[in-house]
């Protein structure tokens, strides 16, 4: 079959642009993305071979392999993994199939910096182009397993790529450079330096669970001639391939917790925390999760991918395991080996498993205890959490009655009281007013907005706090969860407000004059207002506003009417 050239698609090219003109400023990632491309493809192709999907595939020697020509200043990245069908190679390499990528590009011309540009790309997942930092052309010959024919693709990143298909491809996926000359002013970047290779593959990609081996430099070992190639020359294992869970905490340094966690979540930063987590006896697992430290763009939408990734016996079965934490924690990255299960296990058989709901109650509980921990012990880091992911959190409230007090423990919220500050409610409690027996809140857009709104006016005149909520989950959350040692949790826009004795005491004579004098003009506004309001009343709630708009106690407050309208409902 000839050779046919095609255009990448307009965002794919813009992509490429990006890469070729490196906004990166560590270029040596563009190894972890390819090992981590190749990583993948292992884990494919085993679990395939185990559920006899490829029964007539040779699993024996699963590797990577990297092999350096100084010469040609060639670097191939070669797996024996799953491949890629023809199609496979079009859909995943010579578009970008991402709906997503739009928005990453123009986030990333608004990212002021290299290090911010870093972390979006990392959240996107484009690895595959990242060769282009450093390569002026790629190409990539794979074969899927199980079929005979190969496809090889090539680009040198300006717009257009080739296809052909090939009768002689070895199974799996060889990704080959063609890199760019030498950075002369600084030796750092030769990628074709072995001692550079070596050092790249230690740093970021150790705990790959498969072998890494880098050949020698052909003619090094004297086997020129030998056509046969890569069996002659002796490869060395560049990575320790220790699985990092299973490893005792102290042996573990935080940069490699840290590279697991960049390769599992595609996240190019750093982890906010890390939490180990080992059960012995008779259901043991061992589980690793991660805390990001910046919330992902599409964690509110539908398609967001949850869960951490499962391995049984240290064999990778899926990513994004939902069943192992609730969707309100969705935004924990992790991995989960257990020794127990099937290897065939399945989502069906996991929505049933006893032994999975064990693990994620347990799970639930450790990552709250770690919130809750961070609050007292690293405010600061709290405090981003809490920006990143409190939003998401509170949906617990709602959902998770078992957990609930736990999450209470671990949230805070603005307040009046201070305007830098959020609180916990049990400091809210601990500040009440004799004689306050509420906890006040007051939801909408902004916390400027709520605190010129006259629903405010009692509480500021009476020095009584008052919480200033801005998600919309606030209002299910508080209705939900309804009161809090005792104290109800009361919206400051809702039905009759009774400061009670945190405010001046009016005598029921005193209240019955005052009615009688204005039932004139009562009357007279309930009349003209007929048509928007329910009915019109004397308030002790305002100090300087003449009137107010409240809603039943039962009724919607408005920041849930809009969060519903917004919904279309
Ligand atoms: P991601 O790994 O985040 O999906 P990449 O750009 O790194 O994004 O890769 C795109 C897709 O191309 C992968 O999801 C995978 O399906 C396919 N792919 C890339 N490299 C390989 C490989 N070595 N073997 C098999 N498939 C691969
Ligand atoms: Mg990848």
């Amino acid at each position: 079959m000839p050779t046919e050239t095609f255009e990448f698609q307009v965002e794919a090219r813009q992509l490429l642009q990006l890469m070729i003109h490196s906004v990166y400023s560590n270029k040596d990632v563009f190894l972890r993305e390819l090992v981590s491309n190749a990583s993948d493809a292992l884990d494919k192709l085993r679990l395939a071979a185990l559920r006899d999907d490829t029964p007539d595939v040779d699993v024996s020697d699963l590797h990577i392999e990297l092999d350096v020509d100084k010469e040609a200043r060639t670097l191939a990245v070669r797996d024996n993994g799953i491949g890629m069908s023809y199609e496979e190679v079009t859909h995943l390499i010579g578009t970008i199939a991402n709906s997503g990528t739009a928005k990453f590009l123009q986030e990333l011309r608004e990212a002021k910096d290299a290090a911010g540009a870093d972390g979006l790309i990392g959240q996107f997942g484009v690895g595959f182009y990242s060769a282009f930092m450093v390569a002026d052309e790629v190409t990539l010959v794979t074969r899927r397993a199980g079929e005979t024919q190969g496809t090889r693709w090539t680009s040198r990143g300006e717009g257009t790529y080739t296809l052909e298909r090939v009768d002689e491809a070895p199974q799996g996926t060889t990704v080959t450079l063609h890199l760019k000359p030498a950075d002369s002013e600084n030796q750092l970047h030769d990628y074709t330096s072995t001692w550079k290779i070596k050092e790249i593959v230690k740093r970021y990609s150790d705990f790959i669970t498969w072998p890494i081996r880098l050949l020698p430099e052909a003619g090094d070992d004297g086997a020129e001639g030998d056509e046969g190639g890569t069996d002659a020359r002796e490869a060395e294992t560049l990575n320790s391939m220790k699985a990092l869970w299973a490893r005792p905490r102290t042996e573990v340094s935080d940069d490699e917790y840290h590279e697991l966690y960049k390769h599992i979540s595609h996240d190019w930063r750093d982890p906010l925390e890390t939490i180990r987590l080992q059960a012995e006896g008779t259901f043991e697992y061992q589980a690793l999760l991660f805390v990001p430290s910046h919330a992902p763009h599409d964690l509110f939408t539908q398609g967001y991918q949850r869960g951490v990734q499962l391995y049984v016996k240290r064999v990778f079965i899926m990513d994004d395991c939902e069943e192992l934490l609730p969707p309100y924690l969705r935004f924990v990255k992790g991995v989960v080996d257990a020794q127990d299960l099937s290897l065939n296990v399945s989502r069906e058989i996991l929505q049933q498993d006893r032994h999975i709901r064990m693990i994620q109650r347990r799970l639930t509980k450790k990552v709250l205890s770690t919130v809750k921990d961070l609050m007292s012990g690293a405010p600061e880091r709290y405090a981003t959490f809490w920006r990143e992911f409190g939003a998401v959190l509170k949906e617990g409230l709602v959902t998770d009655a078992e957990n609930r007090d736990a999450i209470l423990a671990a949230s805070s919220f603005a307040t009046t009281h201070d305007a830098d500050e959020p609180t916990t409610l049990k400091d809210y409690v601990e500040r009440m007013k004799d004689g306050q027996e509420h906890i006040y809140f007051m939801t909408g857009e902004s916390r400027q907005a709520m605190e010129s709104s006259p629903h405010m006016e009692a509480f500021r005149a009476k020095g009584v706090e008052v919480l200033l909520l801005t998600d919309a989950v606030d209002e299910v959350w508080a209705d939900a969860v309804g009161e809090y040692e005792g104290k109800q949790l009361r919206s400051v826009a809702k039905g009759e407000i009774d400061l009670g004795g945190a405010q001046d005491e009016k005598s029921d004579a005193e209240k019955d004059a005052q009615g009688e004098e204005y039932a004139g003009l009562l009357g007279w506004m309930t009349e003209h207002l007929d048509e928007d309001v329910k009915e019109v009343r004397l308030s002790s709630r305002l100090t300087v506003s003449p009137a107010c708009v409240v809603s039943d106690a039962n009724e919607l407050t408005p920041a849930l009417e809009n969060m519903y309208r917004a919904m279309g409902q």
